[in-house]
């Protein structure tokens, strides 16, 4: 069930939020303390679907810091309005929760409890307190700041489920996302959604749209297969925007949720066993080969894995960006014998430098921080050279952060440096770099960053979905998302 919630403030904004949500909603929730005063009666008869009256106080992290009878008042009108269910706090007492118990008209009541930010539940205690309040609803609620905090929504789901007791638990903050998306796969009675217009009644809170349409978080299922991207930060990240719908276009029950991890040791022992893969990204690359049981030898001797599978329940780590680079150039321009000088000795560099070593080229290397070409080299057995120094190649890579958006006019080299019949950036933001397009002029084949991203992804893709992926689909997806419009 996904619940939207309504936060207004006037009568106006109520209007457009409902006509926004609706086809994407199952209940509205009013956050009566987020709505002006004089409108809190009369946007009750604007909502066409079932809907909670929810008026959170002050002291429970809302907004309403009038006098509690005025609260009660407020919400018992509310539901002679025809509230579907009413959330009352447990902290408000069994007295209050008694008198709605009571009413005529009597609604569902939804029980709830609101930690504030920097306190986690025990979910046990908690659980047990709130069962013990006799509502139709659980609820609760507290700010994730870190992702394996998500399993602590988890664990009070898995209790409530024990009693059948229907059940709401939400780690708020982005950190939390999962347990917003996830809620059905954990037997959750629903979850809270933000209107359209991005207002939200708490931190975290997803569009409605964005959980059914990107998540088809409202078609998960106990037996969802849970993928994701781990990494920290993930404001740039488009896997959920490719993975779910090719997961769609497979005909998979799968879903790819975000995990911002900073404790990666938590993460791998709280929410790795809930998961069946996983794309890793900045700064987990290295790091998470600790926690796997085989690493892909290749992706071993880079010394960092981007994908995780779960095979006969082991963890598998491979590296998919160093083929899917190699794959990019080779449609091209086969590497072997070819001299391909790279230009950077970080990450990307490292995975195409082993791959295009590996492939049979030989292998030139250049960095602004001269000791790491030549320890890389090193390691190679490639060639480290001065950036005056370096020679002609056959291909040139760039593999440096430069010429990434918000600095897309930059090129790692001037133009007058370009003398390979192939160029290829590994920069995919813009798709086209300054660099790319100096090369052109200099009517050398050229070749976008993006090509590498969508064969790593097409290989990811197979990994986790054990088939050839619409790659068409994952190419118009990508150009959308980098133009900055939505597909
Ligand atoms: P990284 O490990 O941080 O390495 C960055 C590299 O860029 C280092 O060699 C660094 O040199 C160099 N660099 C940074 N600023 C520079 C400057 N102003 N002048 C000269 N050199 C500079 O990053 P990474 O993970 O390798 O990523 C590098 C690029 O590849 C990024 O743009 C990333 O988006 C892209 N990438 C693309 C894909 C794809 O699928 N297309 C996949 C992975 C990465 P120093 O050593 O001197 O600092």
């Amino acid at each position: 069930m996904i619940i939207v919630s309504l936060t207004g403030p006037t009568l106006p904004d109520v209007r457009r939020q409902v006509k926004g949500a609706k086809p994407f909603a199952d209940v509205f929730e009013f956050r009566l303390d987020l709505i002006s005063a004089e409108d809190r009666i009369p946007v009750l008869s604007l909502s066409p679907l079932p809907f909670i009256a929810t008026c959170r106080p002050a002291w429970e992290g809302g907004a309403f810091t009038g006098p509690e009878e005025e609260r009660f008042v407020l919400l018992e009108s509310a539901c002679e309005e025809g509230a579907a269910y009413v959330d009352i706090e447990y902290r408000a007492g069994r007295r209050v929760l008694d008198r709605f118990r009571g009413l005529l008209r009597r609604p569902g009541l939804i029980v709830s409890y609101h930690l504030p930010s920097g306190k986690l539940p025990d979910p046990a205690r908690l659980y047990g307190k709130l069962h013990s309040a006799h509502g139709d609803v659980v609820k609760m609620a507290f700010v994730a700041h870190d992702s394996y905090q998500n399993v602590l929504a988890f664990e009070f789901l898995a209790l409530a489920r024990q009693d059948r007791q229907k059940a709401v638990a939400i780690a708020m903050g982005e950190e939390g996302e999962p347990s917003r998306i996830l809620y059905k796969k954990f037997w959750g009675w629903g979850t809270y959604a933000s209107t359209e217009d991005g207002r939200s009644a708490a931190p975290g809170q997803v569009r409605a749209s964005e959980l059914k349409k990107i998540y088809r978080a409202d078609l998960l299922t106990p037996s969802t297969k849970v993928f994701g991207v781990v990494g920290n930060p993930l404001g740039q990240s488009k896997g959920i925007y490719v993975h779910n719908p090719l997961f769609r276009k497979a005909r998979k029950n799968s879903v790819y949720c975000r995990f911002i991890v900073s404790d990666l040791g938590r993460f791998m022992h709280a929410i790795a066993p809930h998961l069946d893969g996983f794309s890793v990204t900045i700064p987990h690359k290295q790091q998470v080969m600790r926690y796997l049981d085989r690493i892909d030898p290749t992706a071993r001797k880079i010394g960092a894995v981007n994908t995780v599978v779960r095979r006969q329940g082991t963890l598998y780590g491979t590296n998919t960006d160093a083929p899917g680079a190699l794959d990019a150039i080779e449609a091209h321009m086969r590497v072997r014998g070819k001299t391909v000088l790279i230009l950077g000795a970080g990450g990307a560099a490292r995975a195409i430098a082993f791959e295009a070593k590996r492939r049979g080229a030989k292998v030139h290397i250049t960095n602004r921080t001269v000791t790491k070409s030549r320890k890389l080299a090193r390691e190679l057995g490639a060639v480290a050279v001065a950036f005056g120094d370096a020679g002609d190649a056959d291909i040139l890579v760039n593999a440096t952060s430069v010429g990434m958006t918000p600095h897309a006019s930059e090129s790692p080299v001037p133009r007058s440096f370009i003398r390979a019949r192939l160029v290829f950036d590994a920069v995919y933001n813009p798709p086209v770099t300054r660099l790319l397009r100096d090369a052109r002029t200099k009517k050398a084949r050229i070749i976008s960053g993006l090509e590498m991203y969508v064969n790593q992804g097409v290989r990811q893709s197979r990994l986790f979905t054990g088939r050839k992926p619409d790659i068409a689909l994952m190419r118009r997806i990508l150009r959308a998302r980098l133009l900055g419009h939505r597909q």
